[in-house]
């Protein structure tokens, strides 16, 4: 193999790429806080293939969706049979409630996170392989559920602290309403029928709702001028809007009613929403997205089970958010100046590490000076240091490498071993 091709094969594939380091430790801190809240608004964990049959996204996403036509990563296995790495959460979840007959004990609230996979064009923010965290609120059909599930992105959002953004809520009506509403679409779309890309001309009986997300720029433009949903409501339909939007008033909830908000998968019903933020002057990117879909159980072979829900994108959170907001997990290291020391060191470690909540390290390569180096790159708050005087007096050194109460970055103390425990406890707040 020559030295070119063997380059080449060590790529990531386009569009997926490799987090390590701050970009890893931003990950893990924003999907250890989502977990908190949903866990406190009473979702449950699911875990489901990463995985499924082709027809599980066919079924419920629609076949005139951008995200089935041209970005699914489908491929035949050994079986011949037609498998697709999952595009999004919510089909795979309702095909899981189905096939485990779990609509016998509603309501469910479930949680997810992981890896999606879309073929679609990279740039900033969008990727093949990006990461999303969602919840599903199923066999539900008050309005306040829609209001409650939008309540925990706003808590996720202040949580990390991410306050440029605006929440577009719609609602695409009953099964009714967007018969009708499609019917008005068809005539309006036809007059300009040549001016459409060629995929909205394919759309334009087959599904003409989807032209209005066409990311085409002339459909956009075309789009613009179409009649809304919004005025097309059926008399329940608009109850229930009105009902949502009561909801998100009392627990101050601003929106923006975004009549052009259809959301590019064919199974909503009612309310839809994203919150989107800029991710510099020109551009805004939503960074959550989701809403009611009342008709997706059934059509995917269950019965009829309403259900709301939505899911954040991760690594647009990880461009919304601060790493510097991110706290820094404590974290102590225990040092031995001699190798006769080591031993005894151990054994601290390891009882530290069963009495204390936080990460103690027990660096043991190389000379103690390089040793100590290591801690305080790895941002150690404190150090144990265990030598000859210690071990004889049975004390320990603590030297400080951050300010941290009272104790300043560079300071040395010594205390009885038998009170380093009770030292970190009530210094770190352990
Ligand atoms: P959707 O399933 O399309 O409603 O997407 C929900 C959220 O996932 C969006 O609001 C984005 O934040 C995120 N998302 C969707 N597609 C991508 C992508 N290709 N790359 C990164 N994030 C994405």
């Amino acid at each position: 193999m020559n030295q070119k091709r063997e380059n080449q094969e060590l790529r990531t594939v386009r569009g997926m790429r490799d987090l390590f380091g701050e970009d890893a430790e931003l990950y893990r801190y924003i999907i250890e806080q989502i977990t908190k809240i949903v866990l406190k608004n009473g979702y449950t964990p699911i875990e489901t293939p990463i995985l499924e049959f082709t027809s599980v996204f066919m079924r419920s996403l629609g076949e005139y969706t951008d995200v089935v036509s041209k970005e699914m990563f489908s491929f035949l296995d050994r079986s011949e049979n037609s498998v697709s790495l999952r595009p999004e959460g919510t089909a795979s979840i309702v095909r899981a409630l189905i096939t485990n007959k779990l609509t016998q004990t509603l309501p469910q609230k479930w949680f997810y996170h992981g890896p999606m996979f879309r073929y679609d064009r990279p740039q900033k923010g969008r990727y093949r392989q990006f990461y999303q965290f969602g919840v599903e609120h199923i066999g539900t059909d008050a309005p306040l559920s829609d209001v409650e599930s939008i309540a925990v992105v706003a808590e996720v959002l202040k949580k990390l602290k991410i306050s440029n953004v605006t929440l577009s809520l719609n609602s695409v009506g009953d099964k009714e309403t967007r018969q009708k509403y499609k019917e008005k679409l068809v005539e309006y779309f036809s007059r300009y029928e040549n001016d459409l890309s060629l995929d909205s001309q394919r759309r334009l009986q087959a599904n003409p709702l989807r032209i209005l997300d066409s990311k085409d720029e002339k459909d956009q433009q075309i789009a613009l001028e179409a009649p809304s949903i919004l005025d097309h409501l059926t008399p329940s339909s608009h109850a229930f809007f009105d009902r949502v939007q009561e909801g998100l008033a009392l627990l101050n909830i601003a929106y923006e009613l975004d009549r052009m908000l259809v959301r590019g998968l064919d199974y909503y019903d009612h309310t839809t929403f994203e919150f989107k933020t800029c991710l510099d002057s020109q551009n805004s990117i939503a960074i959550v997205g989701g809403g009611r879909y009342n008709g997706l159980v059934e059509e995917m072979g269950g019965p009829s089970i309403p259900a709301v829900g939505w899911a954040f994108g991760i690594d647009r959170l990880m461009i919304a958010c601060n790493y510097s907001d991110v706290p820094l997990a404590k974290k102590i290291a225990v040092l031995f100046i001699n190798q006769e020391e080591e031993n005894i060191a151990l054994k601290l470690t390891h009882r530290l590490r069963d009495e204390l909540q936080m990460a103690v390290l027990f660096p043991t390569d190389g000379s103690f000076i390089k040793r100590l180096k290591y801690s305080d790159k790895i941002g150690a708050t404190c150090v144990v240091i265990l030598g000859a005087d210690e071990i004889q007096s049975n004390q320990a050194k603590l030297k400080f490498l951050y300010d941290i109460d009272s104790f300043q970055a560079g300071q040395e103390i010594s205390i009885p071993m038998e009170q380093v425990i009770a030292f970190f406890h009530q210094n770190l707040h352990v």
